[in-house]
């Protein structure tokens, strides 16, 4: 198929979309429909020249929204459409070309993600009343985790818990891991054993042996595992009968703080904004310096502990807003590292900012290489969706 796809990531009130080419060097229109629902609803994009633009939507809710961001789109016109879902449960081991079908089972399984999958069919319903015609693809968060062996996303609970509940580990972030670690397979010339770094304002970490997860720092939620903008990632599990015995905290607040007022926020007390971090702590605000320094402390024990996963090490991928902009962050983790033989090039490290793609290590023999690989999620949720439409008779 060489018409664009449309690819669309629907939040609750906010739908982001990109149309991406079949061309690799062809423009993407990109935008952002959000605060839907409310008063001052509005669309902002980029448009074919590369002008950013920003127009009101009255109280328009996804269905008008979405109208809108089409007829933004200047006469292009998608041949399909990428749906980003986060929960795709043990069902969805890869893309799924959408029907009542599919829709009925992302309806079953949206107890999993009750913050995310919601919004995503919403998004689905929407653009399915108004296309009719064009072929939707539902491309999941969680899919590219679903090879990870059981000793990996079995949690020690009992065994019912699992078997009735689907309480498992699923991961997250699969289409940013899955990029990323394709394209250093591409870059090396050779598939190899990647331990990937996802640094946004979600992170995680992945151990990628040839082009299969085998595990993530992510679990049932996306509150598992690293430090991140607002979320605490790993606590004690008995943080919550702990918080809720002697302070008396809901379900809810137990929930909103971890999820919300955690993080790098709640660290430092300032903000979840990884440069105004750096900068604070180079100012001596000691929160942002402690807030940093235990960020970057639980990505190297992430990595330390997922290349158990591995049976080689060939190298460490670094993406995400911070992954590919921070020389700070990507230091501290490497330092942090001493017995993976790895060796910064300082330089390199330096230069490889704002969209750079390119090794960061000394290329000595024998040692991993650390890539920063700046990620595609939505190229590659149109790959997916175009390929699996390659290979669905229509
Ligand atoms: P999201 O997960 O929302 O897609 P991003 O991948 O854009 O987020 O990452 C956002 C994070 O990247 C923020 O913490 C931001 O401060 C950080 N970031 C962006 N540019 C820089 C930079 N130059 N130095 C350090 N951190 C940066």
């Amino acid at each position: 198929m060489n018409d664009p796809v449309l690819v669309i990531n629907c939040g609750s009130s906010s739908i982001k979309y990109a149309l991406v080419p079949a061309a690799a060097d062809q423009p993407r229109l990109t935008g952002l429909a959000e605060r839907l629902g409310s008063d001052d609803a509005r669309l902002k994009g980029t448009d074919a020249r590369g002008e950013s633009f920003t127009r009101p939507l009255g109280r328009a809710d996804h269905v008008q929204a979405l109208t809108a961001i089409l007829e933004g789109l200047e006469g292009h016109r998608p041949g399909a459409v990428g749906h980003r879902v986060v929960h795709g449960g043990e069902h969805f081991t890869r893309a799924a070309l959408i029907d009542d079908e599919v829709v009925a089972t992302l309806e079953a399984t949206s107890a999993l993600a009750p913050l995310h999958n919601p919004a995503n069919l919403q998004g689905i319903a929407a653009t399915r009343a108004l296309f009719p015609e064009l072929p939707q693809v539902a491309v999941f968060d969680t899919a590219f985790h679903q090879s990870l062996p059981p000793r990996a996303y079995r949690y020690a609970l009992p065994e019912a818990l699992y078997r009735d509940y689907g309480i498992r580990r699923y991961g997250f972030h699969g289409t940013s891991h899955a990029y990323v670690s394709a394209r250093a397979d591409a870059l090396a010339g050779h598939s190899g054993g990647w331990l990937t770094a996802h640094l946004g304002n979600g992170c995680s970490t992945a151990a990628v042996w040839e082009g299969r997860s085998l595990d993530t720092s992510m679990g049932l939620t996306p509150l598992e595992g690293l430090v991140m903008g607002t979320r605490s990632g790993d606590v004690d599990p008995g943080l919550h009968a702990h918080l809720a015995r002697q302070l008396g905290w809901e379900l809810e607040k137990i929930d909103r703080v971890l999820n919300r007022e955690s993080g790098l926020l709640g660290l430092s007390g300032l903000t979840n904004d990884m440069r105004e971090l750096e900068a604070a702590a180079d100012a001596g605000h000691a929160g942002a310096a402690l807030a940093v320094e235990v960020f970057c402390y639980r990505i190297a024990k992430s990595l330390a502990a997922l290349s158990c996963a591995l049976p080689r090490l060939d190298g460490i991928l670094f993406t995400g807003g911070i992954g590919e902009n921070s020389p700070a962050v990507r230091e501290k983790v490497v330092a942090l590292l001493p017995h993976f033989g790895l060796a910064l090039d300082p330089t390199a490290n330096r230069e490889t900012i704002r969209g750079r793609e390119g090794r960061i290590d000394t290329l000595t023999p024998n040692r991993p290489a650390l890539w920063v690989i700046p990620t595609d999620e939505e190229g590659r949720i149109a790959d997916e969706t175009r390929q699996l439409l390659g290979e669905t008779p229509r």
